[in-house]
């Protein structure tokens, strides 16, 4: 594993959080899709309306502790699927969903970045947390998915889980309108990805019980359809 996984989610934030707050629609003085089909040159000018809009209130202890910890658990996500595509190249179902991490990443993060708080992962290269439990959470999941492609994709069903538990509890701390934007958008993305990850995991005859959320609200999403967003 190399940087590179850190670096190209930082290379997108500014266009990333226009893509998502354009798919989210509503709220605001100025067309969704002006900011949506922004050209390159455009795109930052418009970001900042965009964002100077949503951004007039403070950000709150409980908040800035909410996106440093969003940071980490998007960013194993990604990680973790990082390490099982290239363990199991059978399915590409697990760079097509890192992929979508890294936008989950990238949206965290120029939120960090528009607030002024640090980084917690600057400098670490894949696979490195600055918190305890998400490394020790990381080196679990790897080791698991390292067993075989049903207990990668279990693996993946796991992850999206805690995801969903987690989005839905950091969202009751969270007032600002901006990041409980991304965090909904973070929301569908992690539901469509236990949908995939469901559908891949029957296919492989497999089967799974929920660790994190209840038997109800897992069997809602997988009989409900995708939703946009990714
Ligand atoms: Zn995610
Ligand atoms: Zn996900």
């Amino acid at each position: 594993m190399t940087n590179v996984a850190r670096v190209i989610p930082r290379q997108l934030p500014a266009l990333v959080v226009v893509a998502m707050l354009a798919a989210c629609g509503g709220g605001g003085d100025e067309p969704m899709a002006v900011a949506a089909s922004a050209t390159a040159d455009g795109t930052s000018t418009v970001l900042q309306a965009r964002l100077t809009a949503l951004a007039t209130e403070p950000l709150s202890a409980a908040e800035a502790a909410s996106l440093a910890f969003m940071r980490e658990e998007e960013q194993l996500a990604h990680d973790v699927y990082m390490y099982s595509a290239q363990l199991w190249t059978l399915l590409p179902i697990f760079s097509q969903i890192a992929d979508s991490e890294a936008s989950h990443v990238a949206a965290v993060q120029s939120l960090l970045d528009r607030y002024g708080l640090p980084d917690p992962l600057a400098g670490l290269p894949s696979g490195s947390f600055s918190t305890a439990e998400f490394q020790a959470l990381y080196e679990e999941l790897v080791a698991a998915s390292s067993l075989g492609l049903v207990d990668a994709l279990k693996v993946g069903l796991q992850i999206e889980e805690l995801d969903i538990r987690d989005i839905e509890a950091q969202k009751a701390v969270v007032d600002n309108a901006d990041i409980l934007r991304v965090y909904d958008q973070l929301l569908r993305g992690s539901r469509n990805h236990l949908r995939a990850y469901w559908q891949a995991l029957l296919q492989q005859g497999g089967s799974y019980v929920p660790q994190y959320i209840s038997q109800e609200e897992f069997d809602a999403i997988l009989a409900s359809p995708r939703e946009t967003g990714r």
